[in-house]
């Protein structure tokens, strides 16, 4: 399980990817992403991310 970005509300503020302590989340063309492997499922970036377009495992 990892947490989740849904792209089309995120805004690219790099607020999660800052957040990360594994370096999970870069950016991409249009979003950030999280890379499934690298996710310990902390919760860190949901926390900060103003668009609130972060889900843990328990919402997928
Ligand atoms: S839940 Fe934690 S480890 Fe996973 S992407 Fe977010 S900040 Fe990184
Ligand atoms: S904090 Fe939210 S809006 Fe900002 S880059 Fe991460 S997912 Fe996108």
């Amino acid at each position: 399980m990892a947490h989740r970005i849904v792209s089309e509300d995120c805004i690219s503020c790099g607020s999660c990817a800052i957040e990360c302590p594994t370096e999970a989340i870069r950016e991409a063309k249009d979003c950030y992403l999280i890379e499934v492997k690298k996710c310990n499922d902390c919760g860190s970036c949901k926390e900060v991310c103003p668009q609130e377009c972060i889900s843990g495992p328990e919402n997928s």
